[in-house]
Order: structure tokens, then C-alpha cells, then sequence
């Protein structure tokens, strides 16, 4: 049964969502799911300055990628919507009218040379200007609490620009409860008196974030951490409105690598690595990001990997499925402190994941890949074949892309030598050993890699020459380099004509 927990994701969409963001995402919804509860994702896109058309789009199909999808949102169980904030414009000015008349806000009409005049004398007096209680009570600002009402009324008739501004308390110590941090006090005369209502129609971030929260039920804020700042005035304006809050809990920084600092798309183009979960496209600048996505990155590995940024289960367990991830996960295991982000555990977690699956289905990946490089395959038996051939060196890969590096041999036969090597190994008697062993290869009869390997071992024991003399001229002809797996394997692989093939194409190509 669907428990009251309601919590939401509520990006804005000024941009691709950095991974910190799906990090958010992902911890709202394990918590949702865990308690039965219902994950709500909700645009907040009032700031119009900073919208960016196809952001709406990425989100949804980053979190849709992701595998973590939301219940209620646009399009989807719209039960409380609408669920892009641009589109509920008029609720908002209802509810700063509320606290206009309860006394919770009041009308600014201070210009912005005015208040800029402000901060330069501030600055000359080395402080800094707040706009609060303080400047209110000097009587230095043109508001609401100092015109008369009349005044008040005359200007907004006559169009003139004004703000609502909240009207912050004086001197008490705000204690709020964090699920996280626990308990934390800040004393309300260090508050500024935030905007909540702008000249342009539009509720800033703080008014539409709490009015929201409330009508969607919303039971439980989590968030990240830069958020933190504007909890007091949250809990405030609950209070203001005499609603019950939500429970709130700010997630700690996803930190860079190297240095110190909140992890930034500079960090990952320096060392290489994408902090967005699918590639994207700015539209302005023509410029492109690279995405776990595309990047070859399984969306388990990469939601594996995301959930150890700032939680961690207790013990030493690393692999979690998405179901084991609902049934562990708990706000009182997420740290305070921030995490360090590093590539190269992103990358092991892959590796982990690509190691678990099984060879049907990464072969079933594999195929579209081999499809580009113009390899048919068409039948169940040579399906089965790629099955064999990703089970031999499924080991040694990390992304479904890499299987082609180590594996093409099998297909084709090698385009070029590796030069270190044929130096080293193509000595001057090979050719002539090559050309018997030609001979002993074309009487072999079982071609199993048992049999080829006693077959061709036993010649060169009679032969009474080091292994290698044979063995490494051998793999060199078939692969091209030093590597792959048992030789044998491969010869069983590619079968007699192919390896009698290639060996004669070595030979005229390495002597
Ligand atoms: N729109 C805010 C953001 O972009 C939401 C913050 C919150 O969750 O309250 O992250």
C-alpha cells in the first residue's frame, strides 16, 4: 500500500543535469521507494533568465536512462499538477498576498541604483550591506513598513516596480532539525529579508519551492547540500503560512578529484571523464558533453556508483542491484562531509557489472558492433560462436566496446603486425619453421583446440627448440600481436583453412 511519504525532485532547467543532480534524484527515490512512497519530479523553471529549452527533455530521459523513474510529474499521474512551475504562475501571487496580509511580508520598491548606492556605502565603510531589520529600522529603505498605506497603494496603481520581500523575525535562535545533520541553530538576525515575489509576476526559488512542497503533500525535502542556506527561511515561511513542514535532509557535496571543491564539468574535461549521464548538446554554442551513456557505461554500474557518493550500507558489500539499493538505503548512512568523486572506481564498478552479466545477453550488445564492422552474422551457430568468443576474453573487458579490440582476430585476420614485436620474434630461421609447421597443421585432422595444441606441442618437443621460437611467430601471425587468449583456443576458433591462411599471409608479409 502507498505509505504518506511524498518526496520530490525539483530541478530547474538551466542546463544538462550534472551527476550531482541524478545523485539527488536517486537518493529521493530510493528513499520513496523504500517506504512505499510516491517520487514526484517537478520543474522549477520561474527563473526564465536562466531556462534553457531542451533541459526539460534531459532530465527526463537522463532519470529514464537511469532506471529511476518517477511516479507522479509531467505526463504522468498528474494528480497534483501542474507539475512545471511556470505553468502555476497564479497560484503563487495568492500566497504572497496571504503573508502581505498576515504581516509576513511586506511591498519594496527600492530601485536597484538605490540599493546599489547602498552596498557602495556599506563597501566604503568596509561592511556589508544586508537588507534587513538592521537598514529597515535606519529607516534607509522604501518599503511597505515605513509608507503609508495609501503611498503604498498609489504606487503599485501607478505601475511602479516592486518586490514583496519576506519579513524575517528578529532576534531569536532558529533551531531546525536536519535528518542528517541533526540539529542545527542560526540566529535570525543574521537573515536577510529574501525576495519571494518578483516585479515581473513571477515567485522567486523560496516562495514557489514552499508553496509547492505543500500543495504536492510533500513529506520529506532532500536535497543537496547548497541548499542548506535557505533552510531557515523555509522553516520560517511554513511557520508564516501555519503549515506543517516537511522533514528536511541536504546531502553532502560531490567533491573533485584532485584539489579541493565542489566537482565541476571542468574537472572531468581535464581528466577525462563526463559528470553528466547522457551526452549533451548546447544549443547556443554548438558545444558537446560527454555522458555515462555514451561513454559505454552500464546504467547499473553508474547508479551503483552514484549511490556510494555520500551513502555507504555499513559493511563491506560494494554491489548493489537497484532492489538491494531500496532495501539498504537509509538518510542516517549518509555522510555530512562531502564526497570525493574518482573516476577510476567508476570505472571498476563497470568492469564489476560487465563481469556479471551473462555471455548471452553481453553478446546480444556485442552484435550491433560487430553489424558496423560488416561481420554477418546470420545464423544460430554463428551466434553461438560470438557467445564462445565473448566468454574467452569477457574477462579483460570493460565496456561492450572494448570487446572488439579484443576479440576482432577472431573475425578477421590481422591488418597490421605489432612492429616491437615481429623485431623481437621474427627471427631469421622463422620462415623456414613456419613452412613445416604448415605442413604439420594441414595433417591435423580433429581440429579441437586439445588436439591441435598436443599435436603442434609434440612437434616442437621433437623438434627439440625453446616454445617460444614457434608459439610467439605463431601468435603473431594470427593475431597480429602478443595477445588474446590460448593460442589453441583461437586456432579451434577461426578453424584449419583460416590459420593456414594467415600464417601463409605472415610469411610473406614478415620475411
Ligand atoms: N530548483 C532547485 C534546484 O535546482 C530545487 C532545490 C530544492 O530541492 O529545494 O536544485
Amino acid at each position: 500500500m502507498e505509505s504518506n511519504v511524498r518526496v520530490r525532485f525539483a530541478p530547474s532547467p538551466t542546463g544538462p543535469l550534472h551527476i550531482g543532480g541524478v545523485r539527488t534524484a536517486l537518493y529521493n527515490y530510493l528513499f520513496a521507494k523504500k517506504h512505499n512512497g510516491t517520487f514526484v519530479l517537478r520543474i522549477e523553471d520561474t527563473d526564465q533568465t536562466r531556462y534553457v529549452a531542451n533541459a526539460e527533455q534531459y532530465i527526463i530521459d537522463a532519470l529514464e536512462w537511469c532506471n529511476i523513474p518517477f511516479d507522479e510529474g509531467i505526463n504522468k499521474n498528474e494528480k497534483f499538477g501542474p507539475y512545471r512551475q511556470s505553468e502555476r504562475k497564479e497560484i503563487y501571487k495568492k500566497y504572497a498576498d496571504i503573508l502581505i496580509n498576515t504581516g509576513w511580508a511586506y511591498y519594496a520598491f527600492d530601485t536597484s541604483e538605490q540599493l546599489d548606492a547602498h552596498r557602495k556605502q556599506h563597501e566604503a565603510e568596509g561592511k556589508t550591506f544586508i537588507y534587513n531589520w538592521h537598514n529597515r529600522a535606519k529607516g534607509r529603505l522604501v518599503n511597505s513598513l515605513v509608507l503609508s498605506e495609501d503611498e503604498v497603494q498609489k504606487r503599485i496603481n501607478a505601475g511602479e516596480n516592486y518586490v514583496i520581500r519576506f519579513k524575517t523575525p528578529q532576534n531569536e535562535i532558529l533551531q531546525m532539525e536536519d535528518e542528517i545533520r541533526g540539529t542545527i541553530a542560526i540566529d535570525t538576525n543574521t537573515l536577510d529579508d529574501k525576495i519571494l515575489f518578483k516585479g515581473d509576476g513571477m515567485p522567486t526559488y523560496h516562495l514557489a519551492n514552499i508553496v509547492d512542497d505543500h500543495l504536492m503533500e510533500i513529506s520529506h525535502v532532500i536535497r543537496g547540500e547548497e541548499w542548506l542556506p535557505s533552510m531557515p527561511l523555509h522553516v520560517l515561511l511554513y511557520r508564516a503560512f501555519d503549515w506543517k513542514a516537511p522533514k528536511f535532509a541536504h546531502l553532502p557535496l560531490i567533491l573533485k578529484p584532485v584539489g579541493k571543491g565542489k566537482l565541476s564539468k571542468r574537472d572531468g574535461d581535464k581528466l577525462g571523464f563526463p559528470v553528466f549521464p547522457l551526452k549533451y548538446t548546447n544549443e547556443q554554442t554548438g558545444d558537446v558533453s560527454r555522458g555515462y551513456k555514451e561513454d559505454g557505461y552500464f546504467a547499473e554500474a553508474f547508479i551503483n556508483m552514484l549511490a556510494f557518493l555520500g551513502w555507504n550500507p555499513g559493511t563491506e558489500q560494494e554491489l548493489f542491484s537497484i532492489e538491494n539499493l531500496i532495501q539498504e538505503f537509509d538518510l542516517k548512512r549518509v555522510s555530512k562531509s562531502g564526497a570525493k568523486f574518482n573516476p577510476d572506481k567508476t570505472k571498476w564498478f563497470q568492469q564489476q557489472y560487465m563481469q556479471t552479466k551473462s555471455y548471452e545477453e553481453i553478446t546480444e550488445l556485442f552484435l550491433p558492433i560487430l553489424e558496423e564492422k560488416n561481420i554477418v552474422i546470420s545464423s544460430a551457430v554463428d551466434k553461438s560462436r560470438v557467445q564462445k568468443i565473448v566468454s574467452s576474453i569477457k574477462e579483460r573487458a570493460i565496456f561492450v566496446e572494448d570487446l572488439w579490440d579484443l576479440s576482432s582476430f577472431f573475425f578477421e585476420s590481422p591488418s597490421e603486425y605489432d612492429a616491437k614485436n615481429v623485431k623481437k620474434n621474427w627471427k631469421e630461421g622463422t620462415p623456414d619453421l613456419m613452412k613445416e609447421l604448415l605442413e604439420i597443421i594441414q595433417n591435423i585432422e580433429d581440429f579441437s583446440s586439445e588436439n591441435t595444441e598436443n599435436e603442434i606441442k609434440g612437434w616442437i618437443t621433437s623438434k627439440e627448440i625453446g616454445f617460444g621460437k614457434i608459439m610467439q611467430p605463431l601468435r603473431l601471425s594470427l593475431v597480429g600481436k602478443l595477445a588474446g587468449p590460448h593460442l589453441f583456443d583461437i586456432i579451434a576458433m577461426i578453424g584449419k583453412e583460416e590459420t593456414i591462411k594467415r600464417i601463409q599471409t605472415a610469411i610473406e608479409k614478415l620475411s
